[in-house]
């Protein structure tokens, strides 16, 4: 049984808020939730900053535009997240075992250094090719 909040959240009647960074009003960027930094889970990739789970960002309508926005920045930046917290995770599964990131082949090493290195901040996503 469900609450009428509940129905019409699943209806989709009720507009869900989503969470942007509060650093830029004229280009609204929702946060990105990640474990790429230890103890900030909101990450914004237009300025980089980093807000921990209470008090980040400015809550604000999820519009059709932010839902876009949002999920072209965590295509975009799914690599370079995926390289940054395997890099800072404490056990990374490689070929069957689990094994610190510090014991990764060189190579795939290199290639993660790489990928940490490749997000550039203050790029509109809708300009990013
Ligand atoms: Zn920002």
């Amino acid at each position: 049984m469900h609450n009428p909040e509940e129905v019409s959240l699943i209806k989709g009647e009720k507009n869900k808020m989503v969470k942007i960074c509060s650093n830029h009003q004229y280009y609204k960027v929702p946060l990105i939730y990640t474990y790429a930094w230890n103890n900030y889970e909101y990450w914004c990739p237009f300025c980089g900053c980093h807000e921990g789970m209470l008090g980040a960002g400015d809550d604000v309508d999820d519009t059709e535009e932010l839902k876009k926005r949002g999920k072209s920045y965590e295509k975009a930046t799914e690599e370079y997240l995926h390289a940054r917290s395997t890099l800072i995770c404490s056990e990374t599964k490689w070929e069957e075992k689990w094994i610190k990131p510090s014991e990764l082949p060189e190579a795939e090493k290199k290639r993660l250094f790489e990928l940490q290195d490749s997000w550039k901040l203050n790029r509109k996503v809708e300009e990013i090719k």
